[in-house]
């Protein structure tokens, strides 16, 4: 798999801006990969019913909240015509994203096939001095509980006029996105993800446990949710910059009321495997001076490219000790291997992310990639649009 394009651009997270593609990266080959050797064996639901369950509605306790099976996605493609156009960016479109079209039918498969999604933070009980235990999840009896997130919801600027949204706003109370057309005509309605599950959820209430949508992994170098909010990047350029802050923060709380979580991705994207501390320090710090007034605090930390401060070892050392300080309590690496893997222990969560786009369509219609077939059937995901390279690399 193709990690090389990403893994370039790192070190120059001051200068990201023009950056083609920040996707987050597959990283099956390297940290989180390893952790797949000693996978926690995925989890099956207990036979004993919860005290609480209602007599038309059995409840049957999760028996190990660090099995939880958890996917994500980038933004979704709304105009593949646009996408895959074979310019320069359309190999990478085709290889980290997926289609508006593709993602409905992995949403309606994962719900057919008894997934809920929970919250990370139905998973655990954090308390002050950040310690962590497990948290009591009751599913009805059947279901099975999913995590899911979207990665570098910022509408990048490279991705400008490639057939993306263009960004989030509350209209009616609702958010929604702003969109473009290929004729120029500015929409809005469900041009990504999140109103797509929002909407799903709103006709599907059983899909969601105790309101939980997703997380969503935000990093800052061109702002956020598609609002040009750094200073750093656009102090001078941005003649609107607090009043995109503001816009930026009210979606920010809309989401949240509406069941969201956010995590960090870093500030510039960067790579915390191979990061010294000393440049994580400084990324984090631009990330709670820039990101965090917008959408308040997190303790979720999403790595991009799911380069992870550690195999599968347990976490310790001076990477670890320093988020955690920052008040980061759960990490997420990626690994496509296994429809589950995690370490819940008494002072972090850490779980493994399968990466849905089309590398891993690729892979999975070749039969290299199975954990997705858990989920869904690749096949009858797969959008007509898509060349027949699928991906492109
Ligand atoms: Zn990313």
């Amino acid at each position: 798999m193709s990690i090389s394009r990403r893994t370039t651009i790192v070190s120059a997270s001051g200068l990201l801006g023009a950056v083609l593609l920040s996707a987050c990266g597959k990283q099956t080959t390297d940290a989180a990969s390893g952790a797949s050797g000693s996978a926690s064996a995925s989890a099956s639901p207990s036979a004993s019913a919860s005290a609480s369950a209602s007599p038309s509605e059995k409840l049957v306790a999760w028996t190990d909240n660090a099995a939880v099976s958890h996917l994500f996605f980038h933004s979704l493609v709304a105009d593949p015509k646009r996408a895959f156009d074979g310019d320069s960016e359309a190999g990478g479109y085709l290889d980290y994203m997926v289609t508006i079209k593709e993602f409905k039918s992995v949403l309606q498969q994962v719900y057919d096939r008894n997934y809920v999604l929970v919250s990370p933070h139905q998973l655990y009980t954090a308390t002050p001095d950040g310690g962590l235990t497990p948290k009591a999840l009751d599913l009805p009896e059947g279901k099975k509980p999913l995590v899911i997130s979207f990665d570098d919801l910022s509408y990048y600027e490279y991705m400008n006029g490639d057939g993306f949204a263009d960004r989030l706003i509350v209209k009616d109370g609702k958010v929604v996105n702003e969109y473009h057309d290929a004729s120029g005509k500015k929409l809005t309605g469900a041009y990504d993800h999140l109103p797509i599950v929002d909407e799903f959820v709103e006709q599907h209430p059983d899909f969601s446990h105790d309101g939980a949508k997703g997380v969503i992994a935000l990093t800052g170098y061109n702002g956020i949710l598609g609002y040009r909010t750094s200073d750093y990047s656009y102090k001078d350029e941005n003649k609107n910059i607090e009043a995109d802050k503001k816009k930026a923060k009210e979606v920010a709380e809309a989401i949240k009321k509406s069941g969201w979580e956010f995590a960090s991705h870093s500030w510039g994207h960067i790579n915390f495997t191979t990061s010294p501390l000393e440049h994580i320090r400084e990324d984090n710090e631009k990330w709670q001076r820039e990101v965090a007034p917008l959408i308040g605090k997190t303790d979720l930390l999403i790595y991009p490219f799911g380069a992870d401060i550690a195999k599968v070892e347990d976490y310790a050392g001076a990477k670890f000790d320093y988020l955690k300080s920052q008040g980061f309590n759960a990490f997420f690496n990626v690994d496509g291997s296994t429809p589950a893997w995690g370490q819940l222990r008494p002072n972090y969560l850490r779980e493994a992310r399968i990466n849905v786009d089309g590398i891993s369509l690729k892979y999975a219609l070749k039969g290299q990639q199975t954990a997705l077939l858990e989920f869904f059937d690749p096949k009858a995901v797969l959008d007509p649009a898509r060349p027949p390279s699928i991906s492109g690399s």
